[in-house]
């Protein structure tokens, strides 16, 4: 499990070219500068892990482009300390950006491998997750509810009632909403019946699979 001067030169690339597509957190645009993130992926990809794309991990499944993993962090406004609900732990990295802003994470992974894979994995870089579980992510954590932060990286063709439920007053949410293509949505509970809603661009995800799929 090498990191060398090679990846930490490629990772200070890849701050620049996210930051030029509009990421200004700055402690989004160190945690991206200090994860590894060629080692959550297969080696045979290690070549290509600091160009701003998706890759494939286990599973049929991905890890998400750097510049999308930045812009779903940068709106949940993560403060040192806050609960954050993950709903599709993948291949850590994620877990591993909001760890390093200081949250307290609980992810859900969905398909057992990676649940598996990733549990051991984080471990043995030095993340400590407060909790990771498997299971359908659609049902949130209701155990360990209410959360600061909800954050979904995975396409959900509907807004999980049982995720906005989970949210705290004050809270967000932040979740790509469509089936082919989806809206990213960020929804704030302004009280425990409304919700401020406010979408942005378009993204494409593997989708959050259902009960059937
Ligand atoms: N956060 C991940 C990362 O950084 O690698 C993103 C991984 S990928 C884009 C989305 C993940 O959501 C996949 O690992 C997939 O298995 C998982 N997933 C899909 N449906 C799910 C569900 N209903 N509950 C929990 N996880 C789910």
């Amino acid at each position: 499990m090498q990191d060398n001067y090679r990846h930490k030169g490629k990772r200070q690339q890849l701050v620049k070219t996210v930051k030029k597509k509009g990421i200004t957190d700055k402690a989004v645009l160190d945690a991206i500068g200090k994860i590894p993130r060629h080692l959550f992926m297969d080696s045979s990809f290690e070549d290509h892990a600091y160009q701003d794309k998706a890759f494939p991990i286990a599973a049929d499944q991905t890890i998400s482009q750097p510049y999308t993993v930045a812009f779903q962090t940068e709106k949940l406004e993560i403060e040192k300390g806050d609960k954050v609900l993950e709903i599709g732990t993948g291949s850590g990295y994620q877990t591993a950006v909001l760890c390093e802003l200081g949250a307290k994470v609980y992810s859900i992974e969905r398909q057992r491998e990676l649940y598996r894979k990733t549990k051991m994995f984080l471990n043995k870089i030095g993340y400590r997750p407060k909790h990771l579980s498997f299971g359908d992510g659609y049902k949130g954590m209701p155990d360990y509810a209410p959360f600061d932060k909800i954050i979904v990286t995975a396409g959900a063709p509907f807004v999980p009632k049982d995720l906005l439920g989970q949210l705290k007053v004050g809270g967000r949410m932040v979740i790509p909403v469509g089936d082919d293509v989806q809206t990213m949505t960020l929804f704030i509970r302004k009280s425990p019946t409304e919700f401020d809603k406010t979408e942005f661009g378009q993204f494409r995800f593997v989708p959050l699979l259902g009960d059937k799929n």
